[in-house]
């Protein structure tokens, strides 16, 4: 189990994730982001032996979090590292090996060597994107993600997964490459637009099904201070989602033996949503939202819950804004759905596979669920 523990600072929270020589931080703070610069010579010391003076460091970024990166860009010079500045475009698109390439020159321009720290600062398509470019420059250069969605403090940056994009898949071209730690400051989240927030917080009630009915509880009593942005729960809702995340990645952190998969709640029907909306016209948080009901449902008709357990999810997502139904639920047609489905890289031998609840806080891998149960969930949803 990783520890969550206290920091010297009042309300700083610490979330180990135990991976043997690639173990690392996720230091979770609020109104502190001006202290990274001291969080990223620490592990640098503590990985490399290496100190900050004379270091230098490329901060990747992109426009709508140009103003957090600068501050982190003056922490770190205020600690002796030499710092460039890369501001990408943001959006999906900035994860592709055109981006990539032009970062590996400016990295050769600023004559980067092995100790050269790369420091993501934005969401996921900027964490994914800089730590494929610190696994693949020089064979691997120190990375540390400065997450600034809450999709990125509670999934993308934990796990080690990096990548980018080719056009015809999503993640396709990545690696494994775990961080040498990360750095959760919850004040970032108030620039962060509504609709990202919410999809973020969709990820977050996953893992209370999936992992901790207790987690759950308290989602469902702290309605008011997430939609309110409060840096107390937020701080413990983050700590929370990266400590059961992290106890997933540990046991299976190259995702081999199928135990990451429990992670995929709802992602078998969300991916096929997304696919057939056009990647970012769909959040991914908010097809997983919608995903997680259809899964729930499809449990409620195996027999493995009741309808209670389905109605309880959709009654908190509603209450924190996450999407509960597709925009338009008959867009897509049944077998449109199934289909893509079935195309999904976590099928396996074309055998389509679903993370179903068992009960709250437990979720078992089936691969044996007949299709026509699968397509009466989507008839229903369709139906209104
Ligand atoms: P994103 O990085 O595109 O960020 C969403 C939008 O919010 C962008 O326009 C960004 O500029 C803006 N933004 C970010 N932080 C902000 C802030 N604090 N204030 C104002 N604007 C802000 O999207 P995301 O949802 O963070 O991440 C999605 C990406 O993450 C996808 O590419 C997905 O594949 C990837 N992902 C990776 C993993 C993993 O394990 N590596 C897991 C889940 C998702």
């Amino acid at each position: 189990m990783p520890q969550q523990s206290e920091t010297s600072s009042t309300d700083s929270l610490i979330v180990n994730v135990d991976l043997a020589e690639r173990s690392y931080d996720i230091r979770i703070c609020s109104d502190q982001l001006s202290s990274v610069g001291s969080s990223v010579a620490e592990w640098l010391d503590k990985r490399l032996g290496a100190s900050s003076t004379q270091q230098s460091a490329l901060v990747v970024t992109d426009r709508n979090v140009l103003a957090h990166a600068n501050v982190v860009r003056s922490s770190l010079e205020a600690v002796g590292f030499r710092v460039e500045l890369a501001e990408l475009e943001p959006g999906e698109r900035t994860k592709s090996l055109p981006v990539i390439s032009s970062l590996y020159e400016r990295m050769v321009e600023m004559k980067a060597d092995r100790r050269t720290v790369v420091v993501a600062v934005g969401g996921g398509v900027i964490g994914d994107a800089s730590g494929f470019l610190a696994a693949t420059y020089n064979r691997g250069v120190p990375f540390v993600q400065v997450p600034t969605t809450l999709l990125s403090d509670v999934d993308s940056s934990v796990g080690g997964k990096v990548g980018v994009n080719l056009a015809a898949a999503k993640n396709l071209i990545g690696a494994f490459y775990q961080p040498l730690g990360v750095f959760i400051d919850t004040s970032v989240l108030a620039t962060l637009p509504d609709r990202d927030y919410r999809s973020g917080l969709a990820e977050v009630v996953k893992y209370g099904v999936i992992l901790d009915a207790g987690f759950f509880e308290f989602l469902e009593q702290n309605v008011d201070g997430i939609n309110a942005r409060e840096s107390s729960v937020l701080r413990h809702i983050i700590a929370r989602s990266c400590e059961l995340k992290a106890m997933v990645v540990k046991e299976d952190e190259y995702e081999r033996t199928g135990l990451r998969a429990v992670l995929n709640y709802g992602h078998t029907y969300a991916h096929a949503f997304e696919a057939l909306a056009g990647y970012g016209e769909l959040l991914h948080g908010e097809a997983v939202s919608i995903g997680m009901l259809y899964a729930s449902r499809l449990a409620e008709k195996r027999g493995l819950i009741d309808a209670a357990m389905t109605a309880r999810q959709r009654k908190l997502l509603e209450q924190i804004g996450a999407l509960t139904a597709l925009p338009d639920p008959a867009a897509f047609s049944t077998e449109d759905i199934l289909s893509k489905m079935r195309l999904d890289k976590k099928t396996v031998g074309g055998q389509l596979r679903f993370i179903l609840p068992t009960k709250m806080g437990h979720v078992t891998t089936f691969a044996d669920i007949p299709e026509a149960d699968v397509t009466a969930v989507v008839d229903e949803f369709a139906a209104g």
